[in-house]
């Protein structure tokens, strides 16, 4: 579960995140939708302890880390745009974050396999089309094995067969009953994939209910 109280981002005298607080419970897929800029990257970036409120806390399962980074363990995200080795190949690239990250390497195997990148493993990343490159970043998050994964605009770029996959992969995830939180600007994406939703615009909570109420309602 992860719990944020009255979470504030300030960048000068621009507020990206407003006080916002909200849960998200395990055994659901919570979605995170608002337009761009409404303050859902720097949200998750607090929310994952990568950058740090300007006022209002964390906990992930009761923890809070306004210190340090979550280890892979407890939480795994993909992040936007996060660095790939365009030399590497994708299970190079996926045993290299085991071993930084002191994770057993028979992971790699079983994440590739999740993510549906057995076949290509041994390919390049820099050849890897935008739909392969989440891929490989949610097989990235799924390496520790953590109960709370926290996935940055999943579906970008898929086409719907891939936001189908997202759907079933992180359903799957949540009735294994991992916490699970997803963002998008796209609504239309976000009723295939999330049962539950939290709206933010502007850095502020406009809604949090579930996915059939929010569609009854709007
Ligand atoms: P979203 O992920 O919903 O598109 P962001 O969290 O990226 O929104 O941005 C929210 C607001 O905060 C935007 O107005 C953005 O310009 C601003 N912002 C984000 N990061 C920074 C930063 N490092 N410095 C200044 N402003 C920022
Ligand atoms: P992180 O993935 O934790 O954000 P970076 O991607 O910024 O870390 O990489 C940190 C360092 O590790 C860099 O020097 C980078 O060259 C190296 N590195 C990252 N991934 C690989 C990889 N698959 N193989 C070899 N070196 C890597």
């Amino acid at each position: 579960m992860i719990e944020a109280q009255g979470l504030t981002k300030r960048y000068g005298d621009r507020t990206a995140v407003d006080g916002i607080s909200f849960s998200v419970h395990p055994g659901r897929v919570t979605g995170f939708l608002g337009p761009n800029g409404a303050g859902k990257s720097t949200t998750m970036r607090m929310l994952l302890g990568l950058d740090r409120p300007t006022a209002g806390t964390v906990t992930v399962n009761g923890r809070s880390y306004a210190d340090f980074p979550a280890p892979l363990r407890q939480v795994g995200a993909l992040l936007e745009a996060r660095a790939l080795h365009p030399g590497r190949s994708a299970r190079d690239h996926l045993r290299w974050m085991a071993a930084s990250n002191g994770l057993a390497v028979r992971r790699v195997d079983e994440v590739l396999d999740m993510v549906g990148l057995t076949d290509v493993a041994g390919q390049r990343v820099g050849r890897f089309s935008l739909g392969m490159g989440q891929r490989l970043g949610i097989a990235v998050a799924l390496l520790g094995d953590p109960p709370v994964v926290v996935l940055d605009e999943p579906v970008n770029g898929l086409d719907p067969e891939g936001i189908r996959w997202v759907r079933t992969l992180t359903r799957r995830l949540a009735a294994e009953g991992r916490t699970v939180f997803l963002s998008s600007h796209l609504m239309s994406e976000m009723a295939l994939t999330a049962d539950h939703l939290v709206v933010i615009g502007r850095g502020r909570i406009l809604a949090d209910c579930s996915m059939a109420d929010f569609i009854a309602q709007h």
